[in-house]
């Protein structure tokens, strides 16, 4: 999608701080961290939340959760949180599917 921000962020129109990338997602550092470790991972193509995820778009999920445990290992995180938050209610604030990885601190239960 032309105008939206993440579609920008993956096509690398719009900068951001890149942890991991390939041919189906793209995963960078949140602009307003919220733990010491907070990343998002995206699919490149335009999804646009948990919602919209179908029988035909699925697989990029599978593979998103793939490199989560990847990149995860690599930077040597253990014990982490996965979020995405879907519909304004529930705190999504950018309508393009994204997974917040989120480590490094204690982490409360359940969420606010
Ligand atoms: P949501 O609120 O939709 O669950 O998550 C959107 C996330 O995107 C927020 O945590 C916000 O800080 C992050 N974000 C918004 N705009 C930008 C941006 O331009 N660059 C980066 N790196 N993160 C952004
Ligand atoms: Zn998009």
């Amino acid at each position: 999608m032309s105008d939206c921000l993440f579609c920008k962020i993956a096509r690398g129109e719009i900068p951001s701080k890149k942890v991991y990338e390939d041919e189906l997602c793209y995963a960078f550092y949140d602009i307003d961290p919220q733990a010491p470790v907070h990343f998002l991972v995206i699919p490149k193509a335009h999804i646009a939340s948990c919602g919209a995820i179908d029988a035909e778009n699925a697989p990029v999920v599978a593979h998103i959760f793939q490199v989560i445990s990847q990149v995860t290992k690599e930077m040597g995180v253990t014990d982490f949180r996965v979020v995405s938050n879907c519909g304004p209610q529930a705190g999504q604030s950018v309508p393009h599917l994204h997974f917040h990885v989120l480590s490094g601190r204690d982490m409360t239960w359940p969420p606010g």
